[in-house]
C-alpha cells in the first residue's frame, strides 16, 4: 500500500485495524446506522462505520464474529468484535461482497459522516448533521447505491 494508513486498536488492545488515511477523509465513506440491531450491539444511538473495500482493511488479531440473523433488512450481517473486551470491530453484509464497515469509534479521528441509514429509527431528539444524505431504511442496489459502492471502491 502507497497511502497512508492510519492504525487504532480496541479498547483492550488485542485486536488492531489499519484504514488508508485518505478514507477517513472522505465523507462519503463514514456513515451513521441507526437499525435497532447496530444500536444494540454497540450501546449507542447508532453504529458508525468507515465503509470501504475489504482490501484496504488490515486486522490484527482475532476478532470474534456474531451472524447476525435477525437485522431489520432481512440480511446477515457479520458483527466482528474483540472477544476480551468487546469493542465492535466491524461489520460485514454478504449481500455487498469486498464491502466493509469498520467501526469508527475505536479511532481517534472521528470524521463527520456523509449518510446515515434506518433515519426511521433515530430519535426525534438527534438532530441531523449537516449536509448528511439520510435513509429511512437500508437503501436498495439501486444504480445510485452501485455508483456509491464504486466511488468507494467497491467494485460489484
Ligand atoms: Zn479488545
Ligand atoms: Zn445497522
Amino acid at each position: 500500500m502507497t497511502s497512508s494508513t492510519v492504525t487504532s486498536k480496541c479498547l483492550c488492545g488485542q485486536i488492531s485495524v489499519s484504514v488508508p488515511q485518505a478514507a477517513l477523509n472522505r465523507t462519503e465513506c463514514v456513515g451513521l446506522c441507526y437499525c435497532k440491531n447496530c444500536r444494540q450491539s454497540s450501546g449507542g444511538l447508532a453504529s458508525y462505520n468507515l465503509y470501504l473495500p475489504e482490501k484496504d482493511v488490515t486486522i490484527q488479531g482475532q476478532p470474534k464474529i456474531y451472524e447476525d440473523k435477525n437485522t431489520d433488512s432481512g440480511t446477515k450481517i457479520q458483527r466482528a468484535f474483540c472477544g476480551n473486551c468487546g469493542s465492535p470491530i466491524y461489520g460485514k453484509n454478504p449481500g455487498f461482497v469486498g464491502l466493509m464497515a469498520v467501526r469508527l469509534g475505536m479511532f481517534d479521528e472521528l470524521p463527520k459522516p456523509g449518510m446515515a441509514l434506518y433515519c426511521k429509527r433515530r430519535p426525534d431528539w438527534v438532530k441531523s448533521v449537516d449536509g448528511m444524505q439520510e435513509n429511512e431504511i437500508m437503501p436498495t442496489m439501486t444504480e445510485d447505491f452501485k455508483v456509491w459502492l464504486r466511488t468507494i471502491g467497491v467494485s460489484i
